[in-house]
């Protein structure tokens, strides 16, 4: 049988929340109810404003439950063509923004007691010939130099070691990557969101926003919101309502490969 559902969902599927009655008025619109949305309706409740978020779906149903999980501070432009184009300084500054922003996930995965079985399991990148594997010893020597990055170099004669395999021409080893579930990840978000007073609308398309002065009007599929702000928060499944964003998305394909456990883990090679 054709499973269009991700096999992980089984341990955690998108909640249908229950439907209570849309607020005529409020601070702040979100629009989706992903990573991005819940989070901003977080940290918005915290701060003392009045949310309501909108998901057409159940909350989390788009690409917040369904990524691979990989929590990564790893950036592609790489450092080399980032201090190409914008140079050196900047370079280092966008690469510790991405560093900063794993910790942070971290931290507020921690913080929050959310068990999204995260794990620092660290990442093997491959060298598929030898002067590859040179420039991957560089950019370990240049992560762990310039970053504080825990990586290094495997050689290839150690890589069985790491991955079991000897078909790379040895490689580079960043530590500070890991992985985590996804759908566990987001209904953690969700859950300390709806605690700290954000209200969430499942199955609740916002199908308009108009500006009106300073406020704007939010026409749902259950009712007319007025609010000082709405955020955007609808990833690749941003539609007709924001045509102006719509037009500025891109498709790109992706699949996801997904093996039995494997007997060696990285972090047992480094502990060694
Ligand atoms: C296959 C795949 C693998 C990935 N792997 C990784 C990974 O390993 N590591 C990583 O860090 N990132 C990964 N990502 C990226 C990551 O999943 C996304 O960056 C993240 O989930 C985006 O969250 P979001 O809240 O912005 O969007 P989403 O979770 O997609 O949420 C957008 C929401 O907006 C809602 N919406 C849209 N229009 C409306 C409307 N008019 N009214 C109401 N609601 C609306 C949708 O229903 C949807 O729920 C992956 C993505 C994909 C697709």
């Amino acid at each position: 049988m054709r499973q269009t559902d991700p096999f992980w969902w089984e341990a955690a599927p998108p909640q249908t929340l229950p439907q209570i009655p849309v607020t005529p008025t409020c601070d702040v619109v979100v629009v989706g109810a992903g990573y991005t949305g819940v989070s901003a309706a977080l940290t918005l409740a915290r701060a003392g404003r009045s949310v309501q978020v909108f998901d057409k779906m159940r909350p989390g149903e788009g690409a917040s439950t369904r990524n691979g999980g990989i929590a990564s501070g790893n950036l592609r432009p790489g450092y080399d063509e980032l201090a190409r184009k914008f140079g050196q300084e900047r370079a280092t500054a966008i690469q510790t923004e991405a560093k900063i922003a794993r910790e942070d996930l971290s931290d507020f995965i921690r913080r929050e007691t959310i068990d999204c079985d995260f794990k620092m399991t660290g990442r093997f990148s491959g060298a598929s010939n030898a002067a590859d594997y040179e420039g991957l010893a560089r950019e370990a020597e240049r992560l762990s130099r310039q970053l504080g990055v825990e990586a290094y170099a495997v050689p290839r004669a150690e890589q069985r070691a790491v991955l079991g395999t000897d078909f790379y021409h040895g490689g580079m080893m960043r530590n500070d990557i890991g992985g985590l579930h996804p759908a566990k990840l987001h209904a953690g978000m969700l859950r300390v969101a709806l605690e700290s007073g954000a209200v969430v609308h499942g199955e609740t398309a916002v199908e308009k926003v108009r500006a009106t002065g300073i406020r704007f009007e939010v026409t749902t599929a259950r009712g007319i919101v007025t609010c000082d702000h709405v955020i955007t928060g609808t990833n690749g499944y941003t539609d007709g309502s924001d045509k102006w964003l719509r037009r500025r998305l891109v498709p790109v394909r992706s699949r996801l490969i997904a093996t039995a456990p494997l007997s060696v883990t990285p972090l047992q090679f480094a502990s060694r």
